[in-house]
């Protein structure tokens, strides 16, 4: 994450003292259209339309792909409940699909899935660790299916040199207070497709009817909604894009010199990565759950059990398994073509991974000789637990 400071609260203040602080009807396009212009130069993505959220973003990106009635769409059983919500939202359906232990959607998973009414794949780049984008788009072209990346949590990352969200048909980021990018609330969807970035606009800010000035290719206009972003928004997002690949940089030195560490030192089994040159998320995996749960204990701040996330893991999410509409006759569940299965069981091999993997901080915004200290002792008491009962200090 990003620290928000000063620079930020200097970037923001002409924004007030001129009091354009809305998208449209401010003459130039103003903090937001620089944002997006720099965002698509740095990115390499043709379209960048900046929203109020990050579940926003995939909502409008399934408005902006057609996704609707009677549509599944797959999503991961661990990520933030908003990958799963967002496709209800366009009257569609959640399918849960099984991860694997690089913490992302398995491929082979999604091909067992994959039934005549599946319309498209969410793939998630959880916690900064890319999915396996070469098979997930290799099995989408061969099925037929459009693919939005969720890279809400991993804003800058790469895979095999390309950015996360830039690969599949649509992207969607977050920018809340606990992403890579971060000024409390905010979102943006990426294309590179003219209709989807044209239908993408029109549906996040319904007073598009009147802006004649923008060009739709040539779609027709849609009733939309309004998440929009402000200028304020804009030009904390300036500051905070400069700030962003020099961090993606430490994460990376970091990810680098504590698995050396763990793996070499502790014996620890340092997670898998789809591309491991451009890691920037690390977790270990255990054989069983208690060895798990002994480490996070052990080691406190910085490190938990993916499972005790519970907010990311599938069986948590409530409204969704229990197939609740916000209106008895707006219920994609009704709309689905066939029972959709949401039992406590449905990812077992998701629940059994969780429970035996801890995630470890990075520590970016700390000094990188601290997190290798940290990271010794870490594996010095793994290795010889019984001869070090005194708890680490921990990291953050
Ligand atoms: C944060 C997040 C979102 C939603 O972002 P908001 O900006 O909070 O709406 C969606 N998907 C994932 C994986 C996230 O982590």
């Amino acid at each position: 994450m990003s620290r928000v400071g000063l620079r930020e609260w200097l970037a923001i203040a002409p924004v007030i003292a001129s009091g354009r602080l809305s998208r449209y009807g401010n003459g130039d396009g103003g903090p937001l259209t620089r944002f997006e212009t720099a965002f698509s130069e740095s990115f390499d993505v043709k379209h960048v339309l900046t929203t109020s959220s990050g579940t926003g973003a995939l909502i409008a990106a399934l408005v902006a792909a057609g996704i609707g009635p009677g549509d599944e769409v797959l999503v991961p059983a661990y990520t933030w409940i908003a990958t799963a919500a967002a496709p209800l939202a366009v009257g569609a359906v959640p399918v849960l699909v099984e991860i694997d232990q690089t913490l992302t959607i398995d491929p082979a998973d999604i091909l067992r899935k994959i039934t005549p009414n599946t319309r498209a794949i969410i793939p998630v780049h959880m916690a900064n660790m890319v999915c396996d984008m070469d098979s997930i788009m290799r099995i989408a072209r061969e099925h037929g299916l459009l693919v939005i990346e969720d890279a809400c949590q991993a804003v800058g990352l790469s895979y095999k040199g390309r950015r996360a969200g830039t690969i599949g048909d649509i992207g969607a980021f977050s920018f809340n207070q606990f992403k890579n990018i971060s000024i409390g609330e905010g979102g943006a969807i990426v294309t590179n497709d003219d209709h989807f970035f044209a239908r993408a606009r029109m549906y996040h800010d319904i007073g598009s009817v009147f802006r004649g000035h923008l060009d739709n290719a040539n779609e027709p206009l849609l009733p939309g909604i309004n998440m929009k972003a402000s200028q304020i928004q804009g030009a904390m997002l300036n500051v905070q894009l400069k700030k962003l690949d020099p961090m993606v940089r430490r994460m990376r030195r970091r990810y680098d010199a504590l698995s050396r560490i763990l793996e070499d030192g502790g014996e620890l089994h340092v997670g898998p990565h789809n591309d491991r040159a451009n890691a920037a998320g690390l977790h270990v995996i255990f054989d069983s759950e208690e060895e798990a749960k002994s480490f996070a204990a052990r080691n406190s701040r910085g490190v938990y059990r993916l499972h005790d996330s519970s907010r990311h893991v599938y069986t948590f999410w409530q409204p969704i398994l229990e197939q609740r509409a916000i209106h008895p006759k707006m219920n994609p569940f009704a709309w689905a073509e066939r029972k959709i299965d949401y039992s406590p069981n449905a990812c077992p091999r998701s629940l059994d991974i969780l429970k035996r993997t801890c995630r470890i901080g990075l520590g970016e915004n700390y000094p990188l000789p601290l997190m290798q200290y940290f990271a010794r002792k870490m594996a010095r008491q793994n290795a010889a637990p019984e001869r070090n009962l005194v708890p680490t200090p921990g990291i953050s």
